[in-house]
C-alpha cells in the first residue's frame, strides 16, 4: 500500500516450464523473463503492452526455494514480530498454484520453527493451527474429518470475523504440523472427487497463529505479541471471467466470481492507498481474511502462469490482476 507509509503489496509472477501435454502439441513457449523484475512476450502482434514488471519475476529454471526467498519469505516471517500477514497464490487452474504454495508454506513453516527453536530459552511460544477451505461460499474445515456442514461466521467484537466450530490445533512440534497438513491434503482431495474438480473451484486458507511473551519480565517487552500467517491457495481464476456465469454453472461461477472478484477488488483499492469503503464484506474469502489485508498486515501475491500460447489468454489476465496489485 502506497498511502499512509504503509508497506505496499509484494507482488510477484512465477512462470512455470511447459508440461507434457503442452511440449506433445507443439505449444509455443510465449514468454521470456529478461532480468529478475521483468517479463516479456514475445507473440509481438498484441493489441496493448507486451511487457511487464513486478517486485519479482521467476522464470521455470527457478526453483521454490528463491520464490520463497525472494517473493514471500519477509511477508510471512512477520508473524514473528506480532504482524498479520498473507501470501496468496494467483492464477489459472494448472498453472502452479498448488506447487509454488506448498512449497513456500513448507518453507515458511521451517524457518519459523528454526527462530522458535533458537529463541525458545527467553521466549514462550504457543503456535495454533486452522486449516479451511471455500467452496461455492460455502467454508468447510479441513481438519474435521465430518467437514461437510458448512460453518458459520461471526462477528466477534475483538476479534472480528471468526469462523464459528473452525477447529483450531495447538502445534506440539513440526511433526504434529506434517500430521495437520497432511490431513487438510487428503480432505482436499476427497472434495476433489466428489464435486469434481473442486480444486479449481474451491479457496484453501491455511493458518498459523502464534502467541509469544518473555519468560522473565522485562518493562521493555514484557508484551504479549500475537499474530497470524495465512498461506492461500487460490481458486482458478478463469474461474473469474465472465463467460463462466452463463448457463448451467451460474451458481459455481457466480460464488467463485464473488470470492474472486471480491479480493480483486479489495486489492486494488488497498494498493492504491485508498482510504475509501473497502468492500471485505462482499464474500466469505475477504471476511476471513480482512485481519490479514490492509491495516497494518502484509501480504504477498505469487501470480502463477503457464508459458504456453494456448494460455496466451489466461497469462494475460493473470499479469493485469498482478499490475492492479502493485
Ligand atoms: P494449480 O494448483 O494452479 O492448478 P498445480 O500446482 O497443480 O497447478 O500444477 C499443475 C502441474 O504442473 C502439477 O503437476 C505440478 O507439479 C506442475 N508444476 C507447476 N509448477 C511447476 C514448476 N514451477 N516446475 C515444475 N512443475 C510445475
Ligand atoms: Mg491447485
Amino acid at each position: 500500500m502506497a498511502a499512509g507509509g504503509e508497506e505496499k503489496i509484494l507482488v510477484s509472477v512465477r512462470v512455470r516450464p511447459l508440461n507434457e501435454k503442452e511440449e506433445t502439441r507443439n505449444d509455443r513457449c510465449d514468454w521470456e523473463c529478461i532480468n529478475d523484475t521483468t517479463i516479456i512476450c514475445k507473440f509481438h502482434n498484441l493489441p496493448d503492452k507486451s511487457s511487464y514488471t513486478f517486485d519479482k519475476v521467476f522464470g521455470f529454471e527457478c526453483p521454490t526455494k528463491q520464490v520463497y526467498d525472494d517473493g514471500a519469505k519477509e511477508v510471512a516471517l512477520c508473524v514473528l514480530s506480532g504482524i498479520n500477514s498473507s501470501i496468496f497464490a494467483y492464477g489459472q487452474t494448472s498453472s502452479g498454484k498448488t506447487y509454488t504454495m506448498s512449497g513456500i508454506t513448507e518453507y515458511a513453516m521451517d524457518d519459523i520453527f528454526a527462530y522458535i527453536d533458537k529463541h525458545k530459552q527467553e521466549r514462550k511460544f504457543t503456535l495454533k493451527f486452522s486449516a479451511m477451505e471455500i467452496y461455492n461460499e460455502a467454508v468447510r474445515d479441513l481438519l474435521c474429518e465430518d467437514s461437510n456442514t458448512p460453518l458459520r461466521l461471526l462477528d466477534d467484537p475483538e476479534r472480528g470475523t471468526v469462523v464459528e466450530k473452525l477447529r483450531e490445533e495447538t502445534l506440539t512440534d513440526r511433526n504434529h504440523l506434517e500430521e495437520l497438513l497432511s490431513i487438510c491434503e487428503t480432505q482436499r482431495k476427497i472434495g476433489e472427487t466428489s464435486l469434481n474438480e473442486a480444486s479449481s473451484r474451491s479457496h484453501q486458507i491455511l493458518r498459523l497463529t502464534i502467541e509469544s511473551s518473555n519468560r522473565e519480565f522485562s518493562p521493555e517487552s514484557s508484551a504479549t505479541l500475537a499474530a497470524s500467517v495465512c498461506f492461500i491457495d487460490l481458486a482458478g481464476s478463469e474461474r473469474a471471467s465472465q463467460t463462466l456465469s452463463a448457463g448451467s454453472r451460474l451458481k459455481e461461477g457466480c460464488h467463485i466470481n464473488r470470492s474472486l472478484l471480491t479480493l480483486g477488488t479489495v486489492i486494488r483499492k488497498l494498493s492504491k492507498g485508498k482510504n475509501g469503503h473497502i468492500p471485505y464484506r462482499d464474500s466469505k474469502l475477504t471476511r476471513i481474511l480482512q485481519n490479514s489485508l490492509g491495516g497494518n498486515a502484509r501480504t504477498a501475491i505469487i501470480c502463477t502462469m503457464s508459458p504456453a500460447r494456448s494460455h496466451l489468454e489466461q497469462s494475460r489476465n493473470t499479469l493485469l490482476f498482478a499490475s492492479c496489485a502493485k
